[in-house]
């Protein structure tokens, strides 16, 4: 008898066994993970905002690491269900791009209907009705110094699927600091100001000297603060983590919320007028503090104020108007001009040009230094009265020199860029951070007959060219990328072109 009901508990495990192991099998996932294709790097189109250099930016890529975990739910019918335990990562490729985890299906998933599998990590998430919220709490305790940052990311899969393609969730917003002021400062990320469904504020990691390994701060942003010193810099990764209900949100109306010694500074709202931000999506932004001021050197200006004189630290001290004259913001056209006129006109001739008589330009009635090219004067520079921009903007503003492009030219960075839909060139100081921004322009129709408006920049200086042909003048041109580059030439002074002043008067 006894050994007939060991037996029979034998039978009974041996039959019970593979059916347990089965529904086991049944219930458990295995994944193959990727990170996400679009590796948020610099180099990615539509990543910098502001032309802000790829070369030292902040690779947003990020890396499978040891202990990693996996936030699963399962959505069925409707509802939404979350596995009981985290998925911890195994099989890490050696460059941490792909990795697998598994887990098993929550207990009230039927295994053989349909379900969709929704995994999260980097960031803590819920259900929320029948849709999984991300939180702000980040998961990682801490990043690894030298490669990369935490990321926010999650995947969508069907039943039946073994592969994890997880995918950015966040918008990443990079911002260096520079402290261009005389004293060290300490300064505090408040975050963007932004507008829903984007969370306002989201982790920020500051990191002093642009260098990996500050700290991490979860949540609330406003409690990360980091000393700059004077003359240095610091760089900021946040990010913003959207309801992920809504698809294709984007971030607007941003300003910038700081502290710096104690004290809430605020940004203009120039931000406004910039592309939004969209989720994946990484925004390289600089900003400095002067002492007194937060500038955001791609908004160039601290207020709505225009014009602004903008100190690029150049060797003579000469300073430039922050837009063109006619202009209300730096990144508007403004007007044309023939040289030594003072007033846009509809179409730029040498008939119609002051100081052609007769619209010959070899009978030169002012700025003439040839007698075969018109009345000699030997005036060589425009005289305030035929200024533009002494003109139009007062006596504190004059048209460059030659020597103010040459010096522009040689002491900042400058490139070709777009800047919210805007084309032109960029003139960053190479000693304090801040630029100023020519927008391409371009000329009037009937100016020479080429070229057109965002393909390049004609911007007169006040210097004839006193030489041979003495009907040109001296501008700085300058072409889109694929056109070629900035240059200081001479064109023919009865065609319209823009003027940016320098600031000549007392501040
Ligand atoms: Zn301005």
């Amino acid at each position: 008898m006894k050994k007939i009901a060991s037996l029979l508990l034998l039978l009974l495990t041996v039959a019970l066994l593979p059916s347990c192991e089965e529904d086991i099998e049944k219930r458990q996932v295995i994944f193959t993970a990727t990170m996400p294709s679009d590796d948020l790097s610099s180099s990615r189109p539509g990543c910098i905002i502001n032309g802000v250099p790829a070369a030292d930016a902040f690779n947003l890529s990020d890396q499978w690491k040891t202990g990693d975990k996996i936030q699963i739910f399962v959505r069925q019918d409707g509802k939404v269900y979350q596995a009981e335990s985290l998925s911890v990562v195994s099989d890490i490729s050696s460059d941490g791009k792909t990795c697998s985890f598994e887990f098993v299906l929550p207990k009230s998933v039927k295994p053989e209907s349909d379900y969709e599998i929704i995994g999260v990590t980097g960031v803590e998430a819920q259900i929320d009705g029948s849709n999984v919220v991300a939180l702000c709490n980040l998961k990682r305790e801490s990043f690894d110094s030298g490669k990369s940052v935490v990321l926010p990311m999650w995947f969508t899969a069907k039943k039946g699927s073994s592969k994890a393609n997880f995918r950015h969730l966040c918008a990443y917003e990079i911002l260096y600091v520079s402290n261009v002021s005389d004293a060290s400062i300490t300064f505090k990320h408040s975050g963007f100001q932004t507008q829903t469904p984007w969370y306002r504020y989201s982790a920020s990691i500051l990191l002093p000297d642009g260098k990996y390994g500050g700290k991490e701060v979860q949540g609330d942003a406003e409690s990360n603060e980091s000393t700059i010193p004077s003359g240095g810099t610091g760089t900021i990764v946040s990010w913003y983590i959207p309801n992920v209900t809504v698809d294709g949100v984007t971030i607007n109306n941003v300003r910038l919320k700081a502290v710096v010694n104690g004290n809430a500074v605020t940004t203009t709202d120039a931000l406004k007028s910039y592309k939004t931000f969209t989720y994946g999506s990484a925004y390289y932004m600089q900003v400095t503090w002067d002492g007194s001021t937060l500038y955001f050197s791609n908004e160039f200006c601290p207020d709505s104020n225009h014009p602004h004189i903008i100190d690029l630290g150049l060797p003579s001290g000469t300073k430039w108007a922050c837009c063109n004259i006619g202009a209300n913001v730096p990144l508007e056209n403004g007007n044309y001009y023939a040289w030594g006129e003072t007033t846009p006109k509809p179409s730029y001739t040498k008939s119609g040009y002051k100081w052609y008589i007769g619209g010959d330009d070899h009978n030169i009635s002012k700025y003439c230094s040839m007698s075969s090219y018109g009345t000699v004067d030997n005036r060589t520079e425009l005289e305030p009265e035929d200024d533009a921009a002494y003109v139009n903007w007062g006596p504190e503003w004059r048209m460059p020199s030659g020597h103010q492009f040459r010096e522009l030219l040689d002491n900042t960075t400058s490139h070709w860029t777009n800047i919210n839909g805007t084309e032109g060139y960029i003139f960053k100081s190479n000693t304090n951070n801040r630029a100023v921004f020519f927008p391409a322009a371009g000329w009037p129709s009937g100016n020479g007959g080429y070229g057109g408006e965002e393909s390049g920049g004609n911007y007169w200086s006040r210097i004839m060219f006193n030489d041979e042909p003495q009907n040109y003048a001296v501008i700085l041109g300058f072409r889109n990328s694929s056109m070629g580059s900035l240059t200081l030439a001479y064109y023919s002074r009865h065609h319209g072109s823009s003027v940016r002043a320098v600031y000549v008067g007392q501040e």
